[in-house]
């Protein structure tokens, strides 16, 4: 079996506790993809010396080296992508053609934040004297932590990983523990890229143990964090109580208005593309559709065929939907099913595991449909990160902003409509970060910032784009005289 290490001071090494874990292929879970360590408090802190002692010189390495260095590691992912999409695939359970886009989207992530090198530094501004010159100036928090989520195992890791080496921070990653190995392929590549020892230290292991400790750690400056809403608001008031800078990006309800300008097998198709990619497993996922009555039934009767359409089956043999990522991931979405339907919500059709033989030792199930959903109902107001959508009715745009905006969280938001007014209308009214007209709730650009609103981010610092650097910064102003 495949023995995994930590990367820690620039060294592959296993923990002091000597255990390790097992990750298996989620679609036939006798594929055992690798052991990885059980790292300790020990371990992790050892890590955290590791990129102490490393942050001045790389702070003082020149940003475009510094830049230089990730341009060489996108290149030897770039080169590598069809094996590391294999891996994620095999891993994480997403289809290939899935699989692949990710990696591509972590190759194309290093190669922005290794451009954007060039124009960090600060801005030179007018000054009321003549004879100031007035800068600003950025500089490094410090050594930062990083905890990830499984869903996007190789994207999400390294949007924090880039912006964070760029300003010349040290970094301490800690990946899901269900989905880390490609993680590990991004660390392999900035290593082979010449990444001075200690600046990026990779730690597997449990999220108390691994995670908890970044987050207590005094000389921890900053924490970003991306999973579910429960740990993360956890996460966020210890590292908060701390002093440490906090970026939490959690969970999602994520709604799709469809109004009746919409032609019904469009917004199907939208619908059905936002809730059942990467097996409905996407913080942005659209999990619920909210669909004026005038074009309801008709709507209904297309995300049903839409779905059904769906083939189901292992990620490296073609098929358009994987597994869950764990049995117990599966469990939860069956459990939602049963809750659905004794809610008194209508099955349209899925939410069984499929009887085919290949399907027997995988966390499989169909994806699901559910109509007459009420926003009360527990389907409609959890996050239930799998493939269930459900199609609640309105009479109204004014009603159906009202039931967009009736869940805690504020992530993603959609709305299908052929009335620009009304579009419009919709950007202003509805609380999310993330807001789209005529397109599916995932998918995100990696050049604009991305973050939620209410309970599925810290709201204060986004990600990607330029806000990914302005959380890693600190800045000065400068009255030079
Ligand atoms: P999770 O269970 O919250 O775990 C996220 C990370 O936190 C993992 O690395 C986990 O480690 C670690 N962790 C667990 N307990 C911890 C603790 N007490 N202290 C510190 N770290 C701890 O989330 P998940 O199941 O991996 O991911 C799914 C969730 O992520 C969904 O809710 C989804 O919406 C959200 N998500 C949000 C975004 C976004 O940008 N808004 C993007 C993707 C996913 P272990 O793996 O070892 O448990």
């Amino acid at each position: 079996m495949p023995a995994f290490n930590n990367y820690c001071n620039g060294k592959w090494t296993g923990s002091e506790s000597g255990e390790t874990f097992e990750v298996r292929n989620p679609a036939d879970p006798d594929d055992v993809i690798g052991e990885f360590p059980s790292s300790t408090a020990g371990d992790t802190r050892d890590a955290v010396d590791a990129a102490v002692a490393a942050q001045a010189a790389w702070e003082d390495t020149p940003a475009p080296e510094r830049g230089a260095i990730l341009r060489r590691a996108a290149s030897r992912l770039e080169s590598r992508s069809d094996e590391v999409a294999e891996l994620l695939a095999r891993e994480e359970g997403k289809a290939l053609p899935e699989a692949t886009g990710e990696v591509g989207r972590a190759v194309n992530i290093l190669y922005y934040f290794a451009e954007k090198a060039l124009d960090l530094g600060g801005d030179v501004k007018a000054s009321s004297s003549r004879d100031t010159r007035l800068e600003t100036k950025t500089e490094p928090l410090g050594t930062v932590g990083l905890i990830t989520p499984w869903n996007y195992p190789i994207a999400i890791p390294t949007w924090k990983l880039a912006p964070a080496l760029v300003t010349g921070n040290t970094v301490v990653l800690k990946p899901a523990s269900r989905a880390p190995a490609v993680a590990h392929e991004v660390a392999k590549c900035l290593d082979e890229a010449g990444l001075p020892d200690g600046v990026l230290n990779v730690i597997t292991g449990s999220g108390s143990e691994v995670g908890g400790t970044l987050t207590t750690h005094d000389e921890i400056d900053a924490i970003s964090f991306t999973g579910s809403t429960v740990v993360g608001q956890q996460v966020g008031e210890t590292a908060a109580a701390d002093g440490k800078r906090i970026q939490l990006e959690m969970g999602g309800k994520n709604p799709t208005v469809v109004m009746p300008s919409a032609d019904a097998s469009t917004a199907a198709e939208i619908v059905s593309d936002g809730a059942f990619g990467g097996t409905g497993q996407a913080c942005t996922a659209a999990s619920r559709a909210i669909v004026h009555e005038d074009v309801y039934d008709e709507f209904v009767d297309e995300l049903v065929a839409a779905t059904e359409d769906i083939s189901i089956g292992p990620a490296l043999d073609g098929y358009d939907m994987g597994p869950h990522v764990s049995k117990s991931e599966l469990e939860g979405t069956l459990d939602y099913i049963d809750v659905g339907v004794s809610e008194g919500a209508t099955l349209e059709t899925g939410g069984s595991v499929p009887e085919a033989p290949r399907h027997e030792s995988g966390y499989f199930v169909e994806p699901a449909v559910f109509s007459d959903v009420s926003s009360e109902m527990r389907i409609a107001q959890e996050e239930i990160f799998g493939p269930v959508v459900g199609v609640i009715p309105v009479s109204s745009y004014e009603e159906a902003v009202m039931l967009a905006n009736d869940t805690k969280y504020g992530l993603s938001a959609s709305i299908v409509t052929q009335d620009l007014s009304e579009a419009h209308q919709f950007t202003d009214d509805v609380e999310a970060g993330v807001v789209k007209v005529n397109e599916k709730t995932t998918g995100l650009e990696l050049h604009v910032p991305f973050g939620g609103m209410k309970a599925s981010s810290s709201e204060t610092w986004r990600e990607q784009g330029d806000a990914g650097l302005e959380f890693f910064t600190t800045s000065k102003t400068v009255y030079l005289n």
